[in-house]
């Protein structure tokens, strides 16, 4: 059975205090994990330590990272390494967030050395891709999200691949308020499973979690995440609020 994921993505968002408050304010709400669904938080570096305090030994929770270094160690004045992640303890980080590749100009090859850093070091990435609104206009988002994803993971192993986890985002939807719809976010992730087969086979494609990122919001969860192929949601800004992210883990599938 997939993991169903709630994953919540600070951002550049929130100080130290405000962070403790969300993280105290979501654990005072009542939602339970079943065995087989996850809630992560990608905080920013220096609130990891913090955030690990706070979620302690809650099972199914995890602190995640939102980016890590293509390198292990060495003069990168600023940069944090997966090396240095996994020996606090952190299980996730996000990879290639459209903000990243649009920002600081990270491309897929890029990207293909910031996953094969993680899953050599133990460290599950969470590989963002999808398009931006002129290529969705255009029709030809199945094109552009298969580039990424050939890119970025088709030099793995079966093995590899299957730890990795996927966040389908289409830019046009992060942080808009415009959400795609259910059979747009079906339809793509339909669509990143069967790309997924077409080299690794069916069972290999099944096991994939893929979540859905765009303005999710307690109001839309429940439809997004029951789409079949759905399993979850990377989440910004709902993300930040106690009650709306809540709302978002109990809509996870069981
Ligand atoms: C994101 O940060 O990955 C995201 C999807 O943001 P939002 O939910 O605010 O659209």
């Amino acid at each position: 059975m997939r993991k169903q994921i709630a994953a919540a993505n600070w951002k550049m968002n929130l100080t130290l205090t405000e962070g403790e408050a969300l993280l105290d304010a979501i654990s005072a709400k009542p939602h339970t994990l079943a065995p087989n669904q996850e809630a992560i938080y990608a905080v920013p570096f220096p609130y990891i330590s913090m955030a690990q305090a706070k979620v302690g030994a809650k099972t199914n929770v995890y602190v995640a990272a939102q980016n890590c270094s293509n390198k292990l160690s060495g003069a990168y004045t600023g940069e944090v390494s997966v090396t240095m992640l996994q020996s606090m303890c952190v299980k996730y980080v996000v990879i290639g967030h459209s903000e990243r590749r649009e920002y600081f100009n990270e491309s897929n090859e890029l990207l293909a050395q910031k996953v094969d850093a993680c899953l050599e070091n133990q460290t599950t990435p969470i590989f963002c891709c999808g398009e931006s609104l002129a290529i969705r206009e255009a029709g030809t988002q199945n094109d552009y999200v298969a580039g990424q994803l050939t890119e970025s993971l088709f030099h793995l192993s079966e093995t590899a691949i299957s730890h990795v986890v996927i966040a389908y985002e289409p830019i046009w939807a992060i942080g808009t308020g415009k959400t795609a719809s259910s059979d747009q976010a079906q339809e793509m992730h339909a669509f990143i499973r069967s790309h997924i087969a077409s080299k690794y086979g069916a069972s290999v494609a099944d096991s994939i979690s893929i979540l859905y990122g765009g303005s999710v919001k307690s109001a839309n969860a429940v439809e997004i995440f029951g789409q079949p192929d759905v399993d979850g949601g990377l989440v910004g800004g709902a993300s930040l609020i106690a009650d709306k992210f809540v709302a978002i883990i109990n809509a996870l599938k069981k």
